[in-house]
This record gives C-alpha cells, sequence and structure tokens, in this order.
C-alpha cells in the first residue's frame, strides 16, 4: 500500500530535519518544506489511525492529558551527587580520589540548574522518560518529555539504552514566559528551575511543549556496555546518538587544570544563557568507578562543587507595609543593614501573606537574604535555630497603615488591597506614578515634593498638578521653596503637556496598563477619544492585550470622575493625540534575512531567530543572494561557506550581541 510507504517517507524526513535542526545545527530543508511534511502525515495518521507508530514525529504535539503521573521504578537508582562548597574541599577530594587511582583525570561539566530526568530507548525508540523522584521512584513524565524537541523519539542507532540529563529553561525563555504572565495577571515564577520543575509537573503536555524547555544530556547507565572507556567518550557518543550535550565540558589532567576550569566557570557563570549553580566533577576512568564506590546516597566518583550563592545573614528589626498606587499591600522586612555584593541593605521585599506564612518569617528572626543584579533584596530562608522562643507568629494587618481603611485580599489573589481610592498613600503614589520619568516626565516633581504638595493641599490628583502654577505666590512663601526651584517646576509642568499620548495613558494608572501596553492601545487608538469611546470586545481582540486588560481599561473611563478629570486635562491643554513612534524603532535588523550557522553560546537558534524576528528582521534556513548576514557558531557548516563565495557579510555571535544592544 502506497499509504504506508508515504508516512515511512514522511517520518524518516521530519527526524532527519529535527536531528539536522536541533543537534547538528545545520538544516537541509526549510521551514516551509517541513511544516508542509508534518501537515501530510498528521492527516494521513488521521485517515489510518493503525498506521501511527511510537516514534511518529507527529508525537512531539500534545499528547493526552493525564490525570495523574504513573509511578515508575528506576531500572538503576538515580542517585544524587554530594556537594562541596571551597577549594579545600575540591583539593581533599581530589587526593582522596588519587589514592584510589593514581591519577587525576576528570570531566568537568556544567552542573546545569533544572530537574533531572531518565530516558529509556528500545530499538533506539524513546519508550519512557522519569524524574528522579526519591531516586529508587520517580514519576512517568513521557509524553511531556516527547514535546521537548532537544530530545529525540528515536536515535541515530537501534539501540537499547538508558541515559540521563537535565531539563532546563533558558533565561530568555523564563523573561519571556514571565513577562506574558505579568500581562495576564498571573504569579509569576521564581527562577527557571522552579518553571521548569512547575512545567514539567503539567498533566497537558501541550502547555509544557509551548514553554520551550530544552536538555542536556551528561550520562549513560553501564557505559561499558556500549564499549566506551571514558565519560569524555560517552559524552561524544550521547551527541553522536542525537542528543544535546554541553559544549562547555572539558577533560583536563591536573589539578591546576581543574582548578583554573572552575574559577573560569565561577567568572562567566551568568553568561550563560541557562541557569548553572555550579561544576561538575566525573573521574574520566569507568573501569575504576567500581574501586572507587559509592555511598548510600551519592557516588563517590562523581561529586558537585557549588558557587558560592549571593545571600547573606541579617536580622529582621521589623516589618512595614507600603500601599502601591493600586491599592495593593506589601510587606517589607526593615534588616539590620548588611553588606550584599558591594551594596548595604537595609530592606528586603516580603512579597504577600503567603511568602511569609510560607517560610514561617517572624520579627527578630535571623534570615538569609538574597541580592542579584536588578532584582529587589529578598528574604529567602529562615534559620530555625537560631529562632528565640518568645518570637511571635506573623499575622496580616487587617486595616490599611495609611487611611485604616479595611483591608480586602481577592479570592484570586495573595495580596490584599486598600480600596479607598481616596487613600493618602494611594493618591501620593499615583502622582509620583504620573510624574516619573517613564510617564510625564516631569523634571522636580520626585517623592518628597509630591508628597508635600498632597499634604498641604495643592494636589489631590493628576489634574491639580497642571493648577499649581495658580499658586505659585503661596508655594514661594513655603520653607524650602526658592523661586528658582518653584519655577523650573513649574516650566517643566508646562513643557511636559506637549508629551505623547502613550506617557498619559500610561500615567493614568489604569490597572493592567503598563508601558507597553499603553503604546499597544495608542497604535489602535491614536486619540484620546477613540480610546475612551472604543469597544470593549475590540480592545481585547488586539495581540498581547486581552480580556482582563480591556476590562480594566473600559473600568476607568466608565468611572465619571476619571472622565471629568481627563476633561480638565483637556482644557489644560495636555496632548491628547499619538504620534506612531514605530519609525524610531527602526533596528539594524529592520527588513533584513538573516542566516543562522553552527551553534551558539549564549541564545538557542530559537531564541536567535526570536530577537531578530522581535527587531523586525527575519530569518531563513538557506544562504542566498538575498540573504543580509550570516550569523556564524562554532562547528559552522556549508552554509558559511556559500556565504563566503557570495560575499554575503558574516556575522560573530560577539557581533551578534553588540548589534542586538545597539
Ligand atoms: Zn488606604
Amino acid at each position: 500500500m502506497d499509504t504506508i510507504k508515504r508516512i515511512e517517507e514522511l517520518k524518516s524526513l521530519i527526524n532527519k530535519a529535527n536531528y539536522e535542526y536541533y543537534t547538528l545545527d545545520n538544516p537541509t530543508i526549510s521551514d516551509y518544506e517541513y511544516d508542509m511534511a508534518m501537515a501530510e502525515l498528521i492527516k494521513l495518521e488521521n485517515e489510518y489511525p493503525s498506521l501511527k507508530t511510537a516514534d511518529s514525529p507527529t508525537n512531539r504535539i500534545g499528547g493526552e492529558v493525564l490525570d495523574k503521573f504513573k509511578k515508575v521504578t528506576h531500572t538503576k537508582e538515580m542517585k544524587s551527587l554530594a556537594d562541596l562548597f571551597s577549594y579545600e574541599e575540591i583539593i581533599s577530594y581530589i587526593d582522596t580520589i588519587a589514592k584510589t587511582t593514581n591519577s587525576i583525570d576528570y570531566s568537568m561539566e556544567l552542573k546545569i540548574d533544572g530537574l533531572a530526568v531518565s530516558l529509556i530507548y528500545k530499538d533506539g525508540f524513546l519508550i519512557e522518560a522519569s524524574t528522579r523522584g526519591d531516586g529508587i521512584v520517580g514519576e512517568d513524565i513521557t509524553n511531556n518529555a516527547k514535546t521537548i524537541s532537544s530530545i529525540p523519539l528515536s536515535l541515530s542507532e537501534k539501540i537499547d539504552i538508558e541515559v540521563r540529563g537535565e531539563i532546563y529553561l533558558s533565561k530568555s525563555r523564563f523573561e519571556k514566559i514571565n513577562k506574558e504572565r505579568e500581562l495576564a495577571h498571573e504569579e509569576l515564577f521564581k527562577n527557571e528551575r522552579n518553571c521548569a520543575a512547575g512545567t514539567m509537573r503539567q498533566l497537558d503536555p501541550e502547555i509544557v511543549r509551548k514553554r520551550g524547555l530544552d536538555t542536556f544530556i551528561y550520562y549513560i547507565v553501564d557505559p561499558e556496555k556500549y564499549d566506551l572507556k571514558t565519560q569524555s567518550d560517552a559524552l561524544r557518543y550521547l551527541k553522536k546518538l542525537g542528543f544535546n550535550v554541553n559544549s562547555e565540558s572539558r577533560s583536563v589532567h591536573s589539578k591546576e587544570e581543574l582548578l583554573e576550569y572552575i574559577s573560569d566557570i565561577d567568572e562567566k557563570r551568568f553568561d550563560y544563557n541557562y541557569p548553572i549553580d555550579g561544576v561538575v566533577l566525573k573521574y574520566e576512568y569507568f573501569d575504576m568507578y567500581s574501586r572507587i564506590g559509592e555511598t548510600v546516597k551519592n557516588p563517590k566518583w562523581a561529586i558537585a562543587y557549588k558557587f558560592a550563592p549571593l545571600e547573606v545573614k541579617t536580622k529582621i528589626e521589623s516589618i512595614e507595609f507600603q500601599v502601591g498606587r493600586s491599592g495593593v499591600i506589601t510587606p517589607v522586612a526593615i534588616l539590620s543593614p548588611v553588606l550584599i555584593s558591594g551594596s548595604l541593605v537595609s530592606r528586603a521585599t516580603l512579597n504577600n501573606e503567603d511568602y511569609i506564612l510560607d517560610k514561617d518569617i517572624r520579627v527578630g528572626d535571623y534570615v538569609f537574604v538574597r541580592k542579584a543584579a536588578e532584582i529587589i533584596p529578598e528574604v529567602v530562608s529562615v534559620i530555625k535555630e537560631e529562632r528565640s522562643k518568645y518570637l511571635k507568629p506573623f499575622s496580616m494587618i487587617e486595616r490599611c497603615p495609611k487611611c485604616g481603611e479595611p483591608l480586602l485580599r481577592k479570592i484570586t489573589e495573595a495580596d490584599y488591597y486598600c480600596l479607598n481610592k481616596d487613600c493618602p498613600a494611594r493618591v501620593i503614589e499615583s502622582i509620583i506614578h504620573f510624574a516619573s520619568r517613564d510617564c510625564y516626565d516631569i523634571t522636580g516633581l520626585g517623592d518628597k515634593i509630591s508628597e508635600f504638595l498632597y499634604n498641604e493641599g495643592f494636589v489631590y490628583r493628576i489634574s491639580d498638578i497642571f493648577n499649581l502654577k495658580e499658586y505659585a505666590q503661596t508655594l514661594l512663601t513655603k520653607e524650602g521653596f526658592k523661586e528658582r526651584k518653584v519655577f523650573s517646576l513649574l516650566d517643566a509642568i508646562e513643557k511636559s503637556k506637549e508629551n505623547n499620548l502613550d506617557r498619559l495613558i500610561f500615567g493614568l494608572g489604569i490597572r493592567n496598563v503598563g508601558k507597553k501596553v499603553a503604546r499597544i492601545l495608542c497604535e489602535k487608538y491614536p486619540s484620546m477619544d477613540a480610546l475612551i469611546s472604543a469597544d470593549e470586545e475590540d480592545i481585547s481582540r488586539i495581540p498581547d492585550i486581552g480580556p482582563i486588560i480591556a476590562k480594566s481599561v473600559k473600568d476607568y473611563f466608565n468611572d465619571e470622575r476619571n472622565i471629568e478629570m481627563i476633561d480638565i486635562l483637556k482644557e489644560n491643554g495636555l496632548n491628547m493625540i499619538y504620534t506612531s513612534s514605530k519609525k524610531e524603532e527602526e533596528t539594524i535588523f529592520t527588513g533584513k534575512t538573516v542566516v543562522l550557522t553552527g551553534s551558539l553560546t549564549s541564545f538557542t537558534r530559537e531564541e536567535a531567530s526570536q530577537i531578530i524576528e522581535n527587531m523586525g528582521g527575519k530569518t531563513s534556513s538557506s544562504v542566498s543572494k538575498k540573504t543580509d548576514y550570516v550569523l556564524k557558531g562554532d562547528q559552522a557548516g556549508s552554509k558559511l561557506t556559500k556565504a563566503e563565495n557570495l560575499g554575503i557579510r558574516i556575522i560573530t555571535e560577539d557581533e551578534f550581541k553588540e548589534m542586538i544592544e545597539s
């Protein structure tokens, strides 16, 4: 029957394309051809369900939604590695091992901060994927694993093999996912590992597929069965079979080389596009493993060195509550001041009630505080052993600390809100927000002056800012308000009236409308009146907007008081028309075609393509005269030669990074 033959043809075409694309990084067919082959295969399999086989590449696109995960017993225990925390410990470990082996030969690998996975192949086909669990019994995550494109459904050799590695989420993916969740008003993931683990626990494989997880495979169970002598050989063999293998691994043969590798990686640990939390040392020669031995919990022939965390111990002096302009109440820990990576930290966010109760944080506790670049300091954990027995458990305040109104916790959120629209804290915060640089950018109208103007009765809402000039004489009588200060503030206010409309929309403080959303709304409704009269349905259909934001926008404009205030703003001559800034956004890649070849260090191909597309360019899988740039990674193939022959500009990964930053 021809159908059987055609299905086989399509399967091998797609499998070959996947392997070339994800593993060799050198596709020979175009995305279009790939999509067409996939569509045809899905159609045929739907028509003839009996012809759909376990290794069909269509299995990657969503599987059945489960009720719960099946338990699986590992064929060989998945032990975790013991941890080392200092160079002294490393040296002592190497010395101990050398007593048995008489040599220092290690495969040095990055310790990826993801979750461990075991993959079992029979006759070269993936038949089972499972989590570590307690090491002996894990959970069957086969359906979810199949959606991860770097996990091969079939191998280049028809063998039985069990391999192990790490499922992880790249940093750029993580950021993207959290941005989307922020926009949709969903709770954010704390870090990449947390998100990867949460994703693999999803019972619906389609959700897993969309998250875009990735893998690094680093271990073969019973490697000697495959004639492998060293761990470095095993890594090469894994790559050959079609697995994604991390390219930063090195084989080292002396103490100096080994320590140099570690300090080198430690230095650039934040530069990778995937999270790492240390380095793994694995003794090279398998034939020594049984002599080196294992403990109940860990093997001795491999060990992890964990990088020093950016966390510091301090004490919680008190807990304060901030009121944001939306009325959200944020508990803040007031700390005994402590130096973390160069800056003095005396406050740390406690996020919300649940966060405090989960960690059982109490005033007077000694805690670990973490501060990462561009992240608000955060209380990570409590040192319970050092807790005095007199400390009282935390209980959430019931009334707004600024206006005394009762607080309300929304059913769907962990946050409490002060719902009083006239709450002084909320009003002052909304004025500060309006005048801030990203909004109306009024120089001289910062935190302190905003608070002063409110307390003195000059500014009760945004529109009052523009009436301030009428009180210039009164202002001059106030302490600290010299002529120069008053007039430069009034000048800044006058000048700001010319601002583009998106700044005003952002500045109004409409719930769920941030800087980006404000601009998207203005692109669609380029005047205040158009936005006010826009239909909720229509707004919700704009890409990136959705029903939650649409409802917030309508709620805001349905409030009479807001419309009245906007009328006053109009009378004061504020610009109500939007001038599209799209032209300014032209980038170095606008309208350009880029071809990727070889493997990149800091990005996956997918991520690099996404960046180029976001910057207005497009990517193509083959080099032609129409190609503008070829982005060259390691082990670039024939495309590079072709590009050179055609005289196309070739850019390195470093150049690419510079280009995207410009
Ligand atoms: Zn209040």
